[in-house]
């Protein structure tokens, strides 16, 4: 895969010291299938690299941000065999549990992971829906901006799941807000989950673009290494804090969650769960 031949986003450098990686899948409602997961750390990377780029920026094309995770088809790789893992996992195909365990730690775990501990700045301009799987590719980002239209959800309970597989929910929610959010599967809105603390700015729909870019040119002014140990400091007070065992653990119980509906209803998802409104496009 050429970094030259992105067909799932587009990777802009958008202002001086700035790369902007834009999903670009606008008929999917930019649902993430296994091609954009790649061709997203391909992006990721080029920009950590580029010693010019000081600030990373990950939006999506209008009108919506991310419907969450594309069950509907792969896209032009196959996990494994055209596509190396970067992970540390393999067997991606073997039946039962196994190939499924070692499929979601490489797209889902390993991979967000890396993301969630790119050694630049990373801000995320949401709006529109943010679903699911989308949730998680906003709470990777180091700062998020949300229009004022943004919503938020995560409908997965519902699916026989204990929710998305990065399950920073508790973290980027609080507990108990964390468990209202699951529960009841119930949108929330840009400024709801600015009042949380999930969000860091909201503005107005038509200035989420210039407002992130702005920001993250501030941000790009401060020195690069400062800004790279202060992420890094952050972020492992983040890990002392538990997160990482914490989602490591909710990852497990996600996977019994597939287990038990594989065995139930033949299917990794309770079909009585989806919402026929986005079939295929999300859990
Ligand atoms: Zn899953």
């Amino acid at each position: 895969m050429s970094t030259e031949n992105f067909s799932t986003l587009r990777y802009e450098l958008a202002a001086p010291g700035v790369a902007r990686v834009v999903m670009d899948r606008p008929s999917h409602r930019n649902a993430q299938n296994v091609q954009m997961s790649y061709e997203l750390s391909e992006a990721f990377d080029r920009a950590v690299q580029d010693d010019e780029v000081k600030v990373i920026v990950l939006a999506a094309s209008d009108p919506h941000f991310s419907a969450g995770h594309d069950l509907s088809g792969d896209g032009a790789v196959r996990l494994g065999e055209t596509q190396p893992a970067i992970g540390t996992w393999g067997g991606f195909k073997k039946p039962g549990v196994e190939g499924r365990y070692a499929r979601e730690q490489e797209i889902f775990l390993q991979n967000t992971r890396r993301w969630r501990n790119l050694s630049k700045p990373t801000i995320a301009a949401v709006q529109g829906k943010c679903i699911a799987g989308g949730l998680m590719l906003a709470w990777i980002c180091d700062l998020i901006v949300a229009s004022d239209d943004a919503v938020f959800s995560d409908p997965t309970v519902a699916m026989g799941v204990c929710g998305v597989e990065w399950f920073a929910h508790p973290w980027e929610l609080g507990p108990r807000k964390a468990k209202e959010f699951l529960f009841t599967a119930d949108s929330w809105t840009a400024e709801e989950a600015h009042r949380l603390g999930m969000v860091n700015r909201v503005v107005p729909r038509a200035e989420l673009q210039d407002h992130v870019l702005a920001l993250a040119q501030q941000i790009a002014r401060k020195p690069a290494f400062s800004l790279q140990i202060t992420k890094q400091a952050v972020n492992s007070a983040v890990d002392q804090m538990g997160q990482q065992q914490a989602i490591d653990q909710a990852f497990v119980l996600h996977q019994l969650g597939h287990a038990n509906n594989m065995l139930k209803f033949g299917s990794i998802i309770d079909p009585s769960g989806m919402p026929s409104a986005i079939k295929k496009s999300v859990y």
